[in-house]
């Protein structure tokens, strides 16, 4: 049975050691494993059968021996990962893997991301893979899937992460692109290459001026497009020559977080520049990234959000992967339910697919009240720490 005091040892006490016998999800050294299916879900060492929830690359990773995921993400996912061997579903089609029946439902945060739902016995699980709530014109929204467990991700889960409505903050950035615009100077707008990027694309007012992409972006925005997700015109840097560079002063310039500081921005001359994450939530990350301006802004669940998406599964039992794993298991056990946390090798969408290479690096994993990893700087860590004592933790809006 369970051990109440568990609840507050997240770390110490992994969730498949006092879950009960017939749990359909526990941790492996691979990674999430289902045993009545013989699968894994998202694993982080190479498995026969991986059943992939996005395609983030602590998620997706090459060396898997058959992959399973949705058919609406596949170009995206075949886009990192090529020659996999990859099965793909429709969103709710149940396929029988094992014992167990499983499906892919809408997890709104990037194109073709989903929660894997399995049922065995009567019983259903669902494992979030990472999600958000806000409306997102660039993948399907979130599908609250009723359960008896739900496994969760906690990036943002602390009370100091409350997203302001993302139209918004897309007005926000428009504004400052158009100033910029308006006194000769170039918008170079730092974000994430896949899902980020693509958003940001999608709900700028693109009829302010020309909107360039660094050249990690244009392959996933190529993949977007394939999957039939609407993306205004998009120019490629490379493909100015220097005498025409005057059209960069009215440009809004997409570009992944690794081009910060770089040879290849001298070309835009003036610039602005502004990083457009969750993490711009946290004072300290924005000072140190050192842009311009920081646009709030996360594909992951803010931590009403994180709640509102926790409640509406109506599970009773609720195991954290990643991400602010100790304040989120203390609020579950604070609302009378079954709380626990997996150890798992997640971080967080900051360790992608910024610059080619960048995939393999290694997604470290920090449990606890600061499972924070970024290419934003180990800092950030500290930062989240900080603000949990901090009523004051961020500027005014
Ligand atoms: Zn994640
Ligand atoms: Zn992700």
């Amino acid at each position: 049975m369970e051990q109440p005091q568990d609840h507050r040892q997240p770390d110490a006490q992994p969730a498949t050691q006092h879950g009960a016998r017939s749990d359909l999800v526990v941790a492996r050294p691979e990674g999430l494993y289902c045993p009545a299916g013989d699968f894994y879900i998202d694993p982080w060492r190479p498995v026969e059968r991986a059943v992939i929830t996005h395609a983030h690359s602590d998620h997706a990773r090459f060396g898997h021996r058959r992959y399973l995921a949705t058919r609406g993400g596949a170009n995206v996912l075949l886009s990192r990962l090529p020659g996999i061997a990859l099965q793909t579903l429709d969103y709710g089609e149940p396929l029988a893997i094992g014992a167990t029946r499983v499906s892919l439902h809408p997890a709104g945060h990037v194109l073709g991301s989903a929660q894997v739902r399995i049922e065995h016995a009567g019983e259903v699980w669902v494992a979030s893979g990472d999600y958000k709530l806000e409306a997102d014109p660039t993948c399907a929204p979130f599908e609250p899937v009723r359960c008896d467990t739900f496994i969760t991700e906690s990036t943002f889960g602390l009370p100091i992460y409350r997203w302001d409505p993302p139209q918004s903050v897309f007005d926000s950035i428009d504004s400052w692109w158009r100033h910029n615009a308006s006194e000769g100077r170039a918008s170079v707008l730092f974000c994430y290459s896949f899902g980020k990027a693509q958003r940001v694309l999608a709900s700028v007012d693109a009829g302010i001026g020309p909107i360039f992409c660094h050249g990690a972006v244009e392959p996933l925005n190529r993949a977007y497009r394939d999957a039939g997700v609407r993306l205004p015109p998009v120019g490629a840097v490379a493909g100015i020559p220097v005498k025409d560079k005057a059209v960069f002063k009215q440009a809004l310039i997409v570009a992944p977080p690794s081009a910060q500081n770089s040879a290849w921005l001298k070309r835009f001359g003036t610039y602005s520049d502004a990083f457009a994450s969750g993490w711009m939530r946290l004072r300290g990350a924005r000072r140190r990234r050192g842009v311009d301006r920081g646009f709030v802004l996360s594909d992951h669940a803010d931590w009403p959000g994180l709640q509102s998406a926790i409640r509406a599964t109506g599970a009773e039992r609720v195991i954290v992967t990643h991400g602010s794993v100790e304040p989120m298991v203390r609020w579950l056990a604070e609302q009378g339910l079954q709380a626990g946390a997996f150890d798992t090798q997640y971080g967080d969408d900051t360790v992608e697919a910024d610059a080619a290479g960048a995939d393999e690096a290694p997604a470290t994993n920090v449990t606890g009240v600061t499972g924070v990893t970024d290419v934003i700087g180990a800092s950030v860590a500290t930062d989240a720490t900080r603000a949990i004592n901090e009523t004051d933790a961020d500027d005014p809006p």
